[in-house]
């Protein structure tokens, strides 16, 4: 077996992630960085246990991203499942990266409910997959780093997690459809890397619409835990 390339420094490239993550698919493997177990630290379900499981590569390169999504483990899907089941949780996070860029994750999803789990997905929200067993999506819009949000999230998202720095990016949060229609997605604020001026702007806007916003932190930096 050809061996994947090794990165140098910290800063993963996606562009080259994603192909040895293609690589691994065309193998019948699944591309994982981690799989860990801790609290979901972000959103609605902030505080609950759960086992996440990081998907490598990306459809993006964000300026402000601070994931390592290189290939770390080849796995099948049991291999993962029968992972995951050790933790004896029922939450499971599937998370990258972007773990919606490959259809044969499709796969461990379904495996994942059929093993018992309750699966929840964070995604940028690019490439939607309806046909995923998936009981709460997370969508975390990357407009200001050129993504695009298809609109079936709209309808079928849990809740959508807008990282906020500026105002530009609160008025991108603001113009999303479903923000304070009864019944829709829940909309989060979530100050970038809790810089202050981002996090009282967050404040603000949320108590300038009480109906529409939730400040999302991520609590998983402030406890120092994974
Ligand atoms: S979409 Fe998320 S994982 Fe991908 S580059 Fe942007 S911040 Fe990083």
């Amino acid at each position: 077996m050809k061996p994947l390339k090794l990165y140098q420094g910290q800063t993963p490239s996606p562009k080259d992630a994603t192909r040895d993550a293609v690589s691994v698919l065309r193998r019948g493997l699944l591309p994982i960085v981690e799989i860990f177990y801790s609290l979901q630290g972000e959103g609605s379900r902030t505080g609950q246990a759960t086992v996440f499981v990081r998907v490598a590569g990306c459809s993006l390169a964000c300026s402000f991203c601070d994931t390592d999504f290189r290939v770390r483990r080849e796995m099948i899907v049991a291999e993962i499942v029968a992972e995951v089941r050790g933790y004896n949780c029922p939450w499971v996070c599937l998370t990258g990266g972007e773990p919606t860029l490959y259809a044969e994750v499709g796969a461990l999803c379904d495996a994942l409910h059929d093993a018992g789990h309750r699966l929840q997905i964070e995604t940028n929200g690019m490439f939607p997959r309806p046909d995923w067993r998936l009981d709460h999506i997370t969508v975390s819009p990357k407009e200001s780093e050129g993504g695009t949000l298809a609109p079936w999230y709209f309808e079928n998202a849990a809740e959508f997690k807008y990282v906020i720095d500026d105002e530009t990016d609160l008025a991108r949060a603001l113009a999303n459809p479903c923000a304070g229609k009864p019944d829709s997605p829940l909309l989060f604020l979530q100050p970038n890397a809790l810089n202050p001026a981002a996090v009282q702007l967050c404040i603000s806007a949320v108590q300038a619409h009480p109906n529409r916003l939730r400040l999302s932190l991520q609590t998983h930096k402030l406890l120092n835990i994974p």
